[in-house]
């Protein structure tokens, strides 16, 4: 026999879905099992029945776990689903990882709460934002270690580095090299093979 997991709804969240309260609109949202559709608290679509109600903190988990949006109320009017959206921080990190990017004040462009993008992000992509800058930034130095001649401290400043020891521990601990090791290594092996 399947154990039927049993959800209780906070009851003055209840209250609120009951009396279509508007006043909890951007406090919660509530999914109803059995349609796949979520709504706003103050939505005027039919009473539900209360074991088939979930509770969302936001759109993004209601539409993570596969509900829709309800035409009545439109729960997801400023939202989009997380893929995309981390899509777009993506984008952004691409072109701006050279700046001092903090969770922060990629939540702020974001429009977002750290917490919240940081959750998304990582539901999304199996990674946090800033793992992925950090990632962004190793790729950049990389193709400049291969393709200039700046210094190794140049660089690592050039990608959003401001710590160069912490740039070189950094490469090392990713590609078992220094910065400077690899380079003398990429070299070493184009003489060679220009030498064959
Ligand atoms: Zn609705």
């Amino acid at each position: 026999m399947k154990t039927q997991k049993t959800f209780s709804i906070p009851a003055i969240y209840w209250k609120a879905i009951m009396e279509n309260d508007p006043a909890f609109d951007d406090q919660f949202f509530y999914g109803v099992q059995t349609t796949g559709i979520f709504c706003r608290p103050s939505c005027k679509s039919r009473l539900p029945n209360k074991e088939n109600v979930r509770i969302f903190k936001n759109a993004f988990i209601a539409l993570e776990q596969g509900y829709r949006p309800c035409k009545r109320c439109k729960p997801d009017g400023l939202k989009l689903p997380a893929e995309e959206w981390s899509q777009q921080i993506m984008e952004w990190l691409d072109i701006y990882f050279a700046e001092d990017v903090t969770l922060e004040k990629l939540a702020d462009t974001f429009h977002s709460s750290p917490y919240h993008l940081q959750r998304s992000f990582k539901r999304s992509t199996g990674r946090s934002p800033l793992s992925y800058l950090q990632q962004k930034r190793l790729e950049k130095a990389v193709q400049e270690l291969l393709t200039t001649n700046r210094s190794v401290a140049d660089i690592a400043g050039a990608v959003g580095f401001l710590n160069t020891p912490y740039f070189i521990t950094l490469f090392k601990k990713k590609t078992d090299q220094t910065p400077a090791q690899f380079r003398r290594g990429v070299n070493h092996n184009e003489a060679k093979r220009t030498s064959d």
